[in-house]
């Protein structure tokens, strides 16, 4: 569908962080209120993560706490009951599911809204952002435009990028797969080539999986600095939203010292006059205090899992505390070790690696890529073991990368980018993701927030940090819907009951 006329709100971006949004907007909206969905690829409510076919990807978090509402997260379990009955709340469903729930709601929103609060969905790509008149011109590539009175970019995770090493024209070659997401991501790969995976995080997991299902057979090798694999989340553990609803009375008081201690560390100094001032912090006291909960939790009968989760609602703050130097300092040492800990596997996924492992099918390597060489027979990978001084030549037939969506946000988004070259919008100060104000509001190369632009989800990983998973963008997703409502002259009123929405699945 193309959109005739202009809108009040359009997204560019109909992946969870644009669905969401839509559904917020439509769910609080007075009419007369127009909103206009535009997606590249056709499909609203998958995105990068949920577009998966595959029943071997699953989600990595429990279903209980996959909500698209941040005062429901059971909303998800509930929908999922519908189809699905026996689903647990600890359960790791398939993420293929997540994406039919967000379609569903985004249809069910549609026609649910009251009358004159509409929704309109447009399969294109927007090339152009302009603002003009007090408005922002979207310019599709199929031509034509849409006006609108405020758009927001929620163009999601960028794509990985290449090694810089010498390639020996690898990337130029059918035996180098730039990602692993790509339609047909991992043609050629025939059931007893070695394969090898660059990455040792989530996105390699699921990369082994998908290999697993299309019959592979060969050896897979894994690489990455510190060859570190997440960890796996515990199995049969009831997946209540907030942590401490479930904790007994001694883990309970360890993680409210951890707030504690954390706040404590992070908060704020009086100055003469008793104002509060934030002081900064140091990466090496939050691992400090880290250690101390860790600890103080093993020793109350809870593990590490209970800390990293507890610490979840104080990460922004944390992070906000943090000079530029110091999230640095973070992203050098403890990145790795951080997101092996945070992001884990489900438990079945686990138990599938660790198999792979023990069968010599996965082997995992800590070192540096130095160089490829096509040969003959496939790529030779040059790398340098971690604590070695020579280099060893992995013979391969295969190199899959798994890098994951990391780097330059204006990698694959070729509409940033010329907003970026134009000075309209900025990266942020450590290049992970693009400058915004506390709403979400794009910054400009001359520090001023955009009173049209918005952005939300990984494009503000370097301003937050967290805020790539559903339940942070769940947050955003409500908290930018009553902004624009309110900016753009419309209060928002009482939401839409969630027990009217998303339908049963046919
Ligand atoms: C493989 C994977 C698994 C994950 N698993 C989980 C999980 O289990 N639980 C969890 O909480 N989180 C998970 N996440 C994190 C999180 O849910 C996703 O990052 C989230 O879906 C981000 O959604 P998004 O809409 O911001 O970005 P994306 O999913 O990247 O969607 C962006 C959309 O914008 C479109 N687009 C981009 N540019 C344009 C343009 N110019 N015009 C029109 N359309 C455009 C793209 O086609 C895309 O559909 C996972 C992430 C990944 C990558």
């Amino acid at each position: 569908m193309r959109a005739q006329s202009g809108c009040d709100v359009a997204i560019v971006g109909g992946g969870a962080s644009g669905t969401l949004l839509a559904v917020n907007l439509l769910r609080c909206a007075r009419a007369p209120f127009r909103v206009v969905l535009v997606e590249r690829s056709g499909l609203f409510g998958r995105g990068l993560a949920y577009s998966t076919r595959s029943a071997h990807h699953l989600l990595n978090v429990p279903a209980a706490r996959m909500g698209a509402f941040p005062d429901d997260p059971e909303h998800f379990l509930r929908w999922l009951r519908q189809t699905w009955p026996d689903t647990a709340p600890g359960d790791f469903v398939p993420r293929y599911r997540y994406g039919l729930y967000l379609e569903s709601l985004l249809r069910d929103m549609a026609t649910r809204a009251p009358p004159g609060v509409q929704l309109e969905l447009v399969s294109d790509e927007v090339v152009s952002a302009d603002e003009e008149g007090g408005r922002v011109r979207l310019g599709f590539l199929a031509g034509g435009s849409l006006e609108a009175r405020a758009a927001v970019l929620a163009l999601g995770n960028a794509m990985p990028a290449d090694l810089r090493v010498p390639d020996g024209g690898l990337y130029a070659s059918e035996r180098y797969h730039r990602s692993p997401w790509a339609p047909r991501a991992l043609r050629g790969v025939e059931p007893d080539d070695s394969v090898l995976l660059i990455g040792t995080g989530l996105t390699m997991v699921d990369t082994v999986l998908s290999l697993e299902e299309q019959g592979h057979r060969g050896v897979i090798h894994a690489l990455s600095r510190h060859g570190l694999l997440p960890h796996v989340h515990r199995g049969g553990t009831p997946a209540p939203a907030r942590p401490t609803t479930y904790a007994s009375p001694g883990i309970r008081d360890v993680l409210r010292a951890l707030r504690q201690e954390v706040l404590r560390e992070c908060h704020a100094a009086p100055d003469a006059d008793g104002h509060l001032h934030p002081i900064p912090i140091r990466i090496r006291a939050v691992l400090r205090i880290m250690r101390q909960e860790v600890k103080r939790a093993t020793e109350a009968g809870a593990d590490w899992r209970t800390v990293v989760d507890a610490l979840r609602p104080a990460t922004v703050p944390l992070w906000h505390r943090l000079t530029t130097g110091e999230r640095r300092r973070f992203l050098r040492h403890l990145r790795s070790h951080w997101e092996v800990h945070r992001h884990r596997m489900a438990p079945s996924i686990g138990d599938t690696v660790a198999r792979l492992r023990r069968e010599g099918r996965l082997v995992i390597h800590a070192g540096r890529l130095r160089s490829f060489r096509l040969v003959d027979s496939g790529v030779e990978a040059r790398v340098r073991r971690r604590g070695h001084a020579g280099e060893e030549v992995l013979h391969v037939q295969h190199v899959i990368n798994c890098t994951g969506p990391e780097g330059a946000i204006t990698r694959g988004h070729p509409l940033l980018k010329t907003l970026v070259d134009a000075g309209r919008v900025c990266p942020d100060m450590l290049g992970m993701g693009l400058a915004t104000d506390a709403h979400g509001a794009l910054m400009d190369l001359g520090g001023h927030a955009s009173g049209r632009l918005y952005t939300l989800g990984p494009p503000r990983r370097g301003e937050l940090w967290e805020t790539t998973a559903v339940p942070e963008i769940r947050a955003q997703a409500r908290g930018l819907a009553e902004h624009l409502l309110q900016r753009l002259g419309t209060s928002p009123i009482s939401r839409m009951p969630l027990a009217q929405l998303g339908v049963p699945l046919d």
